[in-house]
């Protein structure tokens, strides 16, 4: 295209000539606009109350999880390494389970599912080294043994310990269970823990009265 041509062209292409020759001085703003958003960004980051931003919270609580360790207060004593297991799963928290709690879970879990319910297990059994840790961080918690017992039972005392209970989540699949778990033989045992239940009764039968304010 000759200069002659050029200036022959027109309006239109004289316009759309001039918006690409408009273009390079166009790109450094776009690049200042990107670097303030990305200062932004890792700028509010650290600012972020940790304790009150869920998605922060859920960020640290998968780290958290993701680091689960071995030996007798990690998965080997009933820790679940990402917080959610099945009675197929083949964990220590799963296999330490009474067989015959086991089996009336496995039921209830698959009645629930044909309601479109699904619940998994957030804890199972757990060794007496992994439940006192439980307790030792309720301590540092809430400061002091008598507060952390309301919520965190000792090794002595739990059912988990023992294999006899189960805590289910999520809280769909706790109120399907507190509605229709005595079908099965399954109790909540404590009012104040939604989760926690345990074989109490026979299929059918009658749980005994909930416990206030202990823990399981
Ligand atoms: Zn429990």
């Amino acid at each position: 295209m000759t200069r002659q041509d050029f200036t022959q062209l027109p309006p239109a292409h004289a316009g759309a000539s001039a918006r690409r020759r408009s273009s390079p001085r166009r790109t450094p703003a776009v690049l200042a606009v990107a670097a303030v958003l990305l200062a932004a960004l890792f700028g509010i980051y650290p600012l972020l109350d940790r304790a009150d931003s869920p998605v922060v919270q859920a960020v640290d609580d998968a780290l958290a999880q993701g680091s689960a360790s071995s030996g007798p207060t990690g998965v080997d004593g009933g820790e679940i390494p990402d917080g959610a297991a099945t009675l197929d799963d083949d964990l220590p928290a799963i296999t330490g389970l009474d067989p015959a709690l086991a089996d009336a879970v496995r039921q209830a879990a698959a009645d629930a599912a044909a309601d479109d319910i699904d619940f998994w297990i957030t804890s199972g059994w757990r060794s007496p080294a992994y439940q006192q840790e439980l307790l030792d961080q309720a301590v540092r918690k809430h400061g002091g043994l008598e507060e952390a017992r309301k919520v965190v039972a000792t090794p002595e005392k739990s059912a988990h310990v023992s294999g006899e209970a189960v805590d289910i989540g999520p809280t769909e699949g706790d109120y399907w269970l507190i509605q229709h778990g005595t079908d099965y033989g399954l109790c909540q045992v404590y009012s104040n823990e939604i989760w926690h239940f345990e074989l109490l009764t026979e299929p059918g039968g009658t749980c005994p009265p909930m416990l206030d304010g202990a823990a399981g």
